[in-house]
C-alpha cells in the first residue's frame, strides 16, 4: 500500500464507508492511517480551566491501512494501486484501474 499524508482516500468498509477524506496521519508499523473525520470518538469533557465550555470533544482514531483506497482522481473512486519504475527511474504510483500514474513515491536513482 502506497498511501502519504494528505492523499485522499476512500474508506471502504465500517461506518464511514465511502467517505472520502484526506490521509492526517501514517503509522507504518502498525499498519495504520489517520484519516480526517474518520473513524471518530466523542470524549465528553468537564469544565475545566482549560476547557471552561465542557462539552463534546472529537478525536479521530486510526483505521486500518487495508480499510482505505487510494482515489484515483481519474476513475474518480478508490482503487487499488501498484508501483513501478518511471523511464527516469523515478518509481511512481499507478492505478491498477486505468493505468494512470498517481504521483511519484521515490526520487531518480539515475544522475
Ligand atoms: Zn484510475
Amino acid at each position: 500500500m502506497h498511501i502519504k499524508t494528505n492523499d485522499t482516500v476512500e474508506v471502504i468498509t465500517g461506518d464511514d464507508k465511502g467517505v472520502r477524506k484526506k490521509v492526517l496521519h501514517i503509522d507504518r508499523e502498525k499498519g495504520r492511517v489517520v484519516v480526517e473525520g474518520v473513524n471518530l470518538v466523542y470524549k465528553h469533557v468537564r469544565r475545566s480551566q482549560r476547557n471552561p465550555q465542557g462539552g463534546r470533544l472529537s478525536k479521530e482514531m486510526p483505521v486500518q491501512i487495508s480499510n482505505v483506497l487510494l482515489v484515483c482522481n481519474r476513475c474518480n473512486q478508490g482503487v487499488r494501486t501498484g508501483s513501478r519504475v518511471a523511464k527516469d527511474g523515478s518509481k511512481e504510483r499507478f492505478c491498477k484501474k486505468c493505468g494512470g500514474s498517481l504521483g511519484e513515491i521515490a526520487p531518480s536513482k539515475k544522475k
